[in-house]
């Protein structure tokens, strides 16, 4: 019989760079698989499509989705929701696969209820100044979305304790370096 996968929660400040280094430490591991979330956000033009970056819902079919209990946890992060569909997980973790879901902290604390087996990894930035200009840098935001997600980046920040593994993405290289350690780690575990 396969072995059951690991499944691995990643959280972090928005503009952290998690994407970057998830991509780039994926290349070089094998049976690893994202989960694709739900969300009410707006796609953002020229990044997101629909069912790959996320599945876009109306508020209303998120809605449904809730009282049909199909989420593996759901929160409300800068103002829209997101959630993680629970049935594909549990096939890819049966499947032997290690499944990395990228989602808040609120969420990554109730998977970690739900199930205790669950490695939670946050990534940090080096410092609050240059996680605050790799937001801008972005270009994507507004002020006010900016400062919202700045806001929000401190109060996670400070949730850090709760959490199995730290990575501080000072580069791209030592941050994936270490994210691959941690999966190996957990495999041999
Ligand atoms: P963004 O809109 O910038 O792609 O993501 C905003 C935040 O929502 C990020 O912190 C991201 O990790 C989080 N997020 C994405 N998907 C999910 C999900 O399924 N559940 C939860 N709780 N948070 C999510």
């Amino acid at each position: 019989m396969k072995k059951r996968g690991n499944l691995l929660v990643v959280s972090g400040p928005a503009g952290v760079g998690k994407g970057t280094v998830l991509r780039s430490a994926f290349e070089k591991l094998d049976g690893m698989c994202y989960s694709i979330s739900c969300t009410t956000r707006e796609p953002r033009p020229n990044l997101d499509i629909d069912g790959i970056t996320y599945y876009f819902l109306t508020k209303e079919d998120f809605a449904t989705r809730i009282s049909q209990n199909c989420f593996l946890e759901y929160a409300v992060v800068h103002g829209n929701f997101y959630g993680t569909p629970r049935d594909k997980v549990l096939h890819d973790l049966n499947n032997g696969l290690d499944v990395v879901l990228e989602i808040d902290v609120q969420g990554a604390l109730m998977v970690k209820q739900k199930m205790p087996d669950a490695k939670l990894i946050f990534f940090a930035p080096p410092s609050e100044e240059e996680l605050e200009r790799r937001l801008r840098s972005r270009g994507t935001e507004d002020e006010s979305t900016i400062k919202l997600r700045l806001k929000n980046a401190r109060w996670e920040m400070n949730q850090i304790d709760k959490y199995d593994y730290k990575v501080v993405n000072d580069s791209v290289t030592n941050a994936t370096e270490k994210f691959i350690d941690i999966v190996k780690n957990i495999r041999r575990s």
